[in-house]
């Protein structure tokens, strides 16, 4: 998509600091860390939002949260939470499909 912001960190149009990369996704840091850690892995191909998860692109999905554990492992990560946010009244200001990781500070629950 051509106006979007993710899509463009995902091509390298837009500098980010990447953490990992392959075919279908990347990782890098988020701009605004909530937490000591705190990255973003992210589809390369357009996707909205979890809403828009279906047939065609859950083995993307699957793949991310395959690259999240492991991921997660090679940082030494014992503990973190994976959020995604869907919709405005959820807090999603970047409508392109994305996993929050983060760790290192004891969270709360539920969230806010
Ligand atoms: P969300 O609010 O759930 O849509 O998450 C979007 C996240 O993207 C926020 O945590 C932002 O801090 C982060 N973000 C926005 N622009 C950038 C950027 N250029 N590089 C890295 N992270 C970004
Ligand atoms: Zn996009």
């Amino acid at each position: 998509m051509s106006d979007c912001l993710f899509c463009k960190i995902a091509a390298g149009e837009i500098p980010s600091k990447k953490v990992y990369e392959d075919d279908l996704c990347c990782a890098f840091y988020d701009i605004d860390p909530q937490a000591p850690t705190h990255f973003l892995v992210i589809p390369k191909e357009h996707i909205q939002s979890v809403s828009q998860v279906d047939g065609a692109n859950q083995a993307t999905v699957g793949h991310i949260f395959a690259v999240i554990a492991r991921l997660s492992k090679e940082l030494g990560l014992e503990s973190y939470r994976v959020v995604s946010n869907i919709g405005d009244q959820a807090g999603q200001s970047v409508h392109h499909l994305h996993f929050h990781v983060l760790s290192g500070r004891d969270m709360t629950w539920p969230p806010g």
